[in-house]
Formats: structure tokens, C-alpha cells, sequence
């Protein structure tokens, strides 16, 4: 099959022959029709992820139809139309047996811990624990989609956050997730204030149900902007691009009792991040963590995407070729860029 692989860290990918996977007994492996194009797999070829080995095949929000499956898989059969979390679990430990698979003990990450979907096959563990079924009307590319950025804010948004009708809710750093973030707080009925350095974003945001937009390329303190709009702060913030400064903007923008919840990864050389904890004290901040969101906890955000109430197809601003990936990730680090890039590995 053909592969996006790269050899070091931070140097150009290229597109080349590679054996096809075989999927493992528990697992199959997925014929790839889409895959988005995230800065997850950026930081991952950038040497920030510490599960990826060398050489290494990126990416990790696909759907495609089953190809093969294994000994052991009861509920998946070849040409089924399927998307996947990118965390995927084992089905079998005591965070899985709880039902919060998204913090997996032995969890696997496609396009991390092993080769992942930049690529016309990809190989998927534990199957039965981590398919999710893609109805026909939905297409390839805005499932794809949703195995990432899409889930991840809405797990974020709903679950994680709590939002409810009439909050506000301040969304900083609006790429994919935060993007996604916006439309899904939106549709909740919170009133965004979305802060970007981006005026392309900020209008997308706008377009996604932001009610205000910071310009922070223009704005000293974007917190204090905030508070200013919300009349004293954003019930929920979410940190939507994992930086030290967009972390403590999220949790200066708050009000009393309000809820910071981190959803960017924070990759840095120290391995910690600055948080503001004496104002957490102070207003009685919560601060939370969201990972994903495990498989079973989708059937809810489909039926929301299938009654077009969210609608994910409006995130993706491009289709481009295997060939294009390349050119693509080298181009995300210096400009994150706003909505999705989709990937089309047969086209
Ligand atoms: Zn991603
Ligand atoms: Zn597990």
C-alpha cells in the first residue's frame, strides 16, 4: 500500500511503498477513505509524542470500510462503513469497565502508538470496544472528522464542561477543535466568545455561532476581554490550542465557580504548564482534562449530526492527496490554519 512515512524527527515525510497490516486477532484493518489532517500528527512528527517509534506512518481520524478482520471479532464484517476514536481501548481494564475508555490503561492510538491511517490501510485494535458504525448519508470525510477534533470538543463541550443554555462559553484557539468547540457550545445554546490571532478563524467562528469574537493579535489581555464581554467572565473556557499562555488566558477569563477545561496538548520541554491555581482557589475554578471520547458515547453526537443540528461537514475547508500530506504537515507549524484538511488516501 502507499504511506505517508517519515524516518526522523521534524524532517520531510515522503509517500512510499509498505507492506499492507494484518489485523491482530481482537482487531481489523480498515480501508481508508478519509483521514483528517491534525496538529496532533504535527507535534507527532515533530518528535513532542513519546509512543510513536521510527520509521512512522501518522494520522488519526479516518473512517473507511472494514477490509479484513480478526479471529476473534464478533461484530464487524468486511465492507462495513466504520470511524474509530483515537483512543483506542482494551475493552478490559478498570477505566474500560467503568465505561470511560477514553483513558484506556492499555490504550492504543492509531497513527501513535502504531501506524496510523496516512495511508490506504490501517490496522485497529480491540474492534468490538472501538468501531463506530458510519450511516450511508453520512460521507467518508466528515466522519472522519469526528474520531478526533470533532468528539473531542463535544466531549469537551457537553460532557467534561457541563455547558448549559444561556452560559457563556469562551473558546480560545479556534482550529478544528476549537472550531468544532464553538458550533457544539452554539448549538447548545451558550453564547461564545471565540478568541483567535486568526481574523480567517474568527470568521469561521462567527459563521460556527460565536457570538463575540477577541481578536488576540490585536488585543493585550485577552482574558480581560472576555470578562469585559461576559460581564464577568465565561462560565466555561475551554483551551482549544494547548499553549502556556492560551491555558492561563482560559482560566484568568472565568468567573466565580467557573469551569476551565483543557482539550490543546501541552507539549513542552519542561513537561508542566503554568496554572494560574491561586485564582482557582479564589473563584473556586474547576479545571478539568478531556481526552477523546470513547466509542459508545457517540450514537448521541450522530444523531445530533444527523438531524443537522451539528454539522461537521462545514469544518472541512480542503481535500488533498496522500502526496500533499508532506507539504501539508511541514506547513501546520507555522500556520495551525482554521477548519479541516481531509485526506483522501485512494484519490
Ligand atoms: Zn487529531
Ligand atoms: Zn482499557
Amino acid at each position: 500500500m502507499r504511506a505517508v512515512v517519515f524516518e526522523r524527527y521534524g524532517e520531510p515525510a515522503d509517500v512510499r511503498e509498505v507492506p499492507d497490516p494484518v489485523p491482530a486477532p481482537h482487531g481489523v484493518v480498515v480501508r481508508v477513505e478519509a483521514t483528517g489532517l491534525c496538529r496532533s500528527d504535527w507535534h507527532g512528527w515533530q518528535g513532542h509524542e513519546p509512543d510513536i517509534t521510527l520509521p512512522h506512518v501518522p494520522g488519526h481520524e479516518l473512517a473507511g470500510t472494514v477490509e479484513a478482520v480478526g479471529a476473534l471479532v464478533t461484530g464487524w464484517r468486511p465492507g462495513d462503513r466504520v470511524t474509530v476514536p483515537f483512543v483506542c481501548a482494551c475493552g478490559s481494564c478498570a477505566s474500560c469497565v467503568a465505561g470511560d475508555q477514553q483513558v484506556c490503561e492499555r490504550q492504543t492510538q492509531p497513527g501513535f502508538t502504531h501506524w496510523g491511517s496516512f495511508a490506504q490501510y490501517v490496522a485497529l485494535d480491540h474492534a468490538d470496544v472501538n468501531l463506530v458504525a458510519v450511516a450511508e448519508e453520512l460521507s467518508f470525510g466528515t466522519a472522519a472528522s469526528l474520531g478526533c477534533r470533532f468528539a473531542t470538543a463535544f466531549r469537551a463541550v457537553v460532557t467534561q464542561g457541563r455547558v448549559t443554555a444561556g452560559e457563556w462559553v469562551a473558546v480560545h484557539g479556534c482550529g478544528g477543535v476549537g472550531l468544532s468547540a464553538v458550533m457544539i457550545a452554539a448549538a447548545c445554546g451558550a453564547r461564545v466568545v471565540a478568541v483567535d490571532v486568526s481574523p480567517r478563524a474568527l470568521d469561521l467562528a462567527r459563521k460556527f455561532g460565536a457570538a463575540e469574537c477577541v481578536d488576540a493579535s490585536m488585543t493585550e489581555g485577552t482574558a480581560e476581554a472576555v470578562r469585559e464581554l461576559t460581564g464577568g467572565g465565561a462560565h466555561l473556557s475551554l483551551d482549544a490550542l494547548g499553549s502556556p499562555a492560551t491555558c492561563a488566558a482560559s482560566v484568568n477569563g472565568l468567573r466565580r465557580r467557573g469551569r476551565h477545561v483543557q482539550v490543546g496538548l501541552l507539549p513542552s520541554a519542561s513537561g508542566s504548564t503554568p496554572v494560574p491555581m491561586a485564582r482557582a482557589i479564589a473563584l473556586e475554578l474547576e479545571l478539568l482534562g478531556s481526552h477523546g471520547m470513547p466509542a459508545h458515547a457517540y450514537p448521541r453526537m450522530l444523531e445530533l449530526v444527523r438531524a443537522g443540528v451539528l454539522r461537521p461537514d462545514l469544518l472541512v475547508t480542503s481535500t488533498i492527496s496522500l502526496g500533499a500530506v508532506p507539504g501539508a504537515l511541514a506547513a501546520m507549524g507555522s500556520a495551525p490554519g482554521a477548519g479541516v484538511t481531509v485526506i483522501a488516501p485512494w484519490g
